[in-house]
């Protein structure tokens, strides 16, 4: 406990983390590390899953060794296969100083559960059942000065019972929906990328180790659902979406499919059907069916280009989905969620480290200026890259064109997957590194 809440009674802390997934149990992590006593708030009990690919590419590993996070015996991946076009693509994740070459795929009821037991570990206090409905307000200041609370049991229902916390900074890392953030009047950005994506589970020991993550950057689908895909003859049609198959490494593979709302198909097509059709098309080897299906098939959004704004203000700072945070090139939210915490923590830790208000304030404000200046240009290029993409007739080109070309392939997993080197490296990562420097923060 700090010198600042010695004595406090349980129910308040230097600062209140709210959801415990990625992005919370980093924050709280760290800010546990940086000496302050850390209440971290969550609505579910542990293990809990969460709708997700599971996977982690080498900038996620990145940020898990910066955490201190022990991923021995993870499933781990060389890189990526790419399917589209009648082409098949097999890229190894790049070799830079600044990334790991290898990726990892973890489920999300295990990874979020040790996310959260490593920020208990460094100090920081979990309560779980914990259902945070809204902000409570300091009415002199209008600052956020706590969280009200509705306890729930651990069969989800709540219990009747309510609580509420105290604390000088509060952090919202409640997902893409952050009732607190929306309570407090931060909409969503209807002019930032917004993703559906849907997945399941399959058991398949012929894929379940793959050294590859695949993903498929076109959906064919039998026209007539009964006919044999497999047949040359089968006349076949193309879905909209792209799709993954992620190995767990535990017998199973993660399966899914993802379309991002500036294409024309976005909101009208039933993905989990698309899902179901494309998967029934994998070849029967890979045991890809209904039999082996071991999760429902469900879905979720992906608020992607900072799409919650603004990420500080009034004592509340945004993490990771609450801030709208995923990658629009690729989907990916949980390395961007975990780098927010490691960001959001130095902060706090700062401005709690000084005695005068103004002081403390420009601190706070100071995390949404790094984080812009760390991802605000990449986002610019990939809310341009989201636009291009929904266009079906450029996919199809880009496809056709671009995936024989492995150089450029290379440059591309590069830059989708944000991987350039960050100081010197290669002539490939100063440009990567030029280009998102002169692109705005918008
Ligand atoms: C289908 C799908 C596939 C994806 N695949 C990948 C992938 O392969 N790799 C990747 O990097 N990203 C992927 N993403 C994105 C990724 O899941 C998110 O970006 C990531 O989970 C964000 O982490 P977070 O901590 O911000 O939020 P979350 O993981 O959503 O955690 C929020 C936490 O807050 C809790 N909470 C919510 N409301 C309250 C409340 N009122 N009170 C208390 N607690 C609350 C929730 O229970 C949860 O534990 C995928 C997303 C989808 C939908």
């Amino acid at each position: 406990m700090s010198a600042a809440t010695a004595g406090r009674g349980e129910d308040t802390a230097d600062v209140i983390v709210v959801g415990a997934g990625p992005g919370g149990s980093a924050t709280a992590a760290y800010l546990a590390q940086h000496g302050l006593d850390v209440l971290l708030l969550e609505k579910a009990t542990f293990p809990r899953d969460k709708i997700c690919g599971d996977g982690l590419t080498p900038r996620a590993v990145k940020e898990l060794v910066n955490l201190g996070v022990d991923t021995t015996g993870w499933a781990r991946n060389k890189g990526l296969r790419i399917e589209g076009g009648g082409h098949t693509l097999t890229l190894d994740w790049p070799r830079t100083a600044s990334f790991p070459d290898y990726g990892l795929v973890r489920r999300r009821a295990e990874l979020d559960e040790t996310l959260a037991r490593h920020a208990v570990s460094r100090g920081a206090r979990l309560l779980e059942g914990m259902n945070v409905t809204g902000p409570l307000r300091d009415d002199r200041t209008g600052r956020v000065a706590g969280v009200q609370v509705k306890i729930v049991g651990a069969d989800g229902r709540a219990t009747g019972e309510r609580r509420t916390f105290l604390a000088p900074v509060v952090v919202a890392s409640d997902g893409v929906s952050s009732r607190l953030a929306t309570a407090l009047g931060r909409q969503k950005r209807e002019d930032r990328p917004m993703g559906v994506a849907v997945r399941t589970y399959y058991t398949s020991p012929a894929r379940t180790r793959d050294d590859y993550i695949a993903s498929w950057l076109e959906l064919w689908v039998p026209e007539d659902p009964q006919a044999d895909p497999t047949r040359a003859d089968t006349k076949k049609i193309l879905l909209p979406g792209y799709a993954w198959l992620f190995p767990t490494g535990d017998g199973s593979v993660n399966v899914g499919l993802g379309m991002i709302d500036t294409s024309p198909a976005f909101g009208s097509v039933d993905y989990k059907d698309v899902l179901r059709r494309w998967a029934a098309t994998l070849p029967p080897g890979w045991t890809i069916s209904p039999e082996t299906m071991t999760a429902p098939v469900r879905g979720a959004a992906l608020p992607m280009c900072f799409n919650r704004e603004p990420l500080y203000a009034d004592g509340l700072l945004l993490v990771g989905d609450a801030g709208g945070m995923v990658n629009p090139f690729n989907g990916e939210g949980i390395d961007y969620a975990l780098q927010a915490g490691r960001v959001a923590a130095e902060c706090i830790a700062q401005a709690l480290a000084r005695d005068d208000a103004a002081g403390r304030e420009a601190a706070l404000a100071d995390y949404e200026r790094a984080m812009k200046a760390s991802l605000g240009g990449y986002f610019t290029l990939g809310r341009q890259f989201a636009g291009l993409i929904g266009h079906p007739e450029v996919m199809r080109l880009a496809v056709r064109y671009g995936l024989p070309r492995k150089t450029l392939m290379r440059l591309l997993l590069k830059i989708m997957a944000n991987l350039g080197q960050t100081r010197g490296g290669r002539l490939d990562d100063r440009v990567i590194a030029a280009l998102t420097r002169v692109t705005p923060s918008a």
